[in-house]
Order: structure tokens, then sequence, then C-alpha cells
């Protein structure tokens, strides 16, 4: 497994790697939802490379960029154990050179949702996931559902920008007791990882009534909001019901539709979805 931080390195070393190049765009701090990813791009692809980059950009001024989790040394053990072949671990400077400039921003999408909560941060995506294909070159490059405006936000970026590559989603890996895999579930207190439970028994909850026959959307969606209140360190920030592929709210529920919800415990934010009336999570 060859580990580079520069660009220069990148390119010298891209070019010897066997096609097609499957591609993990993350921020570290690995966990099993990053390595299934890797599993899949080593399943469908001659080449596997991995980037680890906690992207300033996406962060808002009070967010977590400085207090995000690295562990370079584990992700590096874990990436090897499953047959990474290139790991790009760029500084700062590498991705945005001063006088950087080419910002990508994809419109509406990226206003919505997440975007409304967290002005700025798709932008910030957008301009790193481009970058990183810039310099990677990838044939095929891997995102979490779990993330899903995320994925419909690098997608229409793809299709925008008439980029040559397939991307390829991975459905969401969770916790025994079905809570999303992230890195940020490490801010968690044990008191804290309890009750953050509470997402996915939202989601399942909104699954069975729509499997029950539900179609009013904000019916559900108090339904989910009494639920998550119950848990004293809970605070939600939004519960979406959405057209899955436009993020246009619904009023009444029509598959498939994006359930998502972005929730705080305690001082962690968490977000999560699934999506109904296709039969996937
Ligand atoms: P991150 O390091 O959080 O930027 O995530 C890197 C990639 O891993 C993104 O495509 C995420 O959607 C994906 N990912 C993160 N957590 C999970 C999970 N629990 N299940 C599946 N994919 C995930």
């Amino acid at each position: 497994m060859k580990v580079v931080e520069t660009a220069a390195e990148l390119s010298q070393l891209r070019g010897k790697m066997p096609g097609p190049l499957g591609f993990v765009p993350t921020m570290g701090y690995l966990h099993e939802g990053h390595l299934v990813l890797v599993r899949r791009a080593k399943a469908q692809n001659a080449s596997v490379a991995v980037s680890i980059f906690v992207n300033p950009t996406q962060f808002g001024p009070k967010e977590d960029f400085r207090q995000y989790p690295r562990d370079p040394k584990r992700d590096l053990a874990l990436l090897e154990r499953e047959g990474t072949d290139l790991v790009f671990m760029p500084p700062v400077e590498e991705i945005y050179p001063p006088g950087f400039g080419k910002w990508v921003d994809v419109g509406r999408l990226a206003r919505r949702l997440e975007g409304a909560s967290r002005p700025g941060h798709f932008r910030g995506v957008a301009t790193v996931v481009a970058r990183l294909f810039e310099l990677v070159k990838p044939d095929r490059a891997y995102f979490g559902q779990k993330d899903a405006q995320q994925l419909l936000v690098i997608r229409k970026m793809v299709a925008d920008l008439a980029l040559n590559l397939e991307v390829v989603a991975v459905p969401t890996v969770r916790e025994p007791d079905g809570l999303a895999m992230s890195s940020r579930n490490t801010y968690l207190n044990p008191e804290e990882r309890k009750q953050a439970v509470v997402l996915y028994q939202a989601l399942t909850l909104a699954r069975r009534l729509y499997d029950e026959g539900e179609r009013d959307a904000a019916a559900i969606r108090r339904k989910m909001t009494a639920l998550i209140q119950k848990q004293p360190s809970a605070a939600i920030d939004y519960i979406s019901i959405a057209d899955a592929e436009t993020l246009e709210e619904l009023d009444e529920v029509k598959p498939p539709a994006l359930v998502s919800m972005a929730v705080k415990i305690g001082r962690t934010r968490l977000i999560d979805n699934v999506v109904v009336g296709q039969g996937m999570h």
C-alpha cells in the first residue's frame, strides 16, 4: 500500500495503477461503514484508492473542524488490511493552493435539508470531491447512503461537469442496535450513546407507518417527533419527508421518498435516513 501526501506523487503513481480504479473519499477516523465502501470498491475494480482529508471548507465557522476525530495510524492499518492500493492524505494546501478559486456550486439541491442547516456545506463538499476526482481520476467512486443528500449532490455535480466516472451508492452500515455508524459517534458519552438509537427508531417508525398505509407526511413527522422528544438529550434540527430525487418536501408520501433527519444528542449532531417505497435502507 502506497501512502502519498502530494498531488505530484499521486499523479506519478496513478499512471501505473491498473484500471479500472475505484475511489473512496473519506475524512478518516475509519469505521466499518467506510470499510464496506472500500470492500465494494475492491470487488469491482482492479485498483483501489482512498483519500483521508478533513475538508475545512465543508465545516461552518462554529462547527467541529478542529475537534473532528483523527487517527491516521489506525486508519492506515485498517486500509492496509483491506488491500487498499493507494492512500492519499494531503495537507490542506495541496487541495486548496494559495489563490484557489474553482468552487463548485450545484444549486438548489444543495440548499435544502443539510444545506439549509449548514450554509455552504455542500459547496465545500462538491468542491473538494471535484478536486479529488481531478487528482485521483477514478473510474468509479463510492459514497454511503448514510449521507443521502451528499450522494445526490455528487451525482448532480458529476452530471453537470460531465465527468467520466460512475458514482456507486452503498447502503448504510449500522451498529447492532441500529445507530448508523459515524466518526462523530465517538463524541457521545455512554448515556447519549443509548439515547442516540432514537434516530433509527424514528426511521423504523416512519417505515412501519408507511407500510401500514399512512401517506400523510405531517402525521408521520408528528409521530417521529413525539418519539424523539422522549429522549431528554435529543433536540430535533429537522425531520424531512421529501422526494428522493429532488428533495422537495412532500405533503402526501409518494415513493420513493427520503425520510431524513438531523438530531442533536447533547452537543453531537447526528444525521440518518431511510428511503421508503423502494424496499432498500
Ligand atoms: P466521511 O468520512 O464521514 O466523510 O464519510 C466518507 C464516506 O463514507 C461517505 O461516502 C459516507 O457516506 C460514507 N459513510 C459514512 N458512514 C457510513 C455508514 N455508516 N454506512 C455507509 N457509508 C458510510
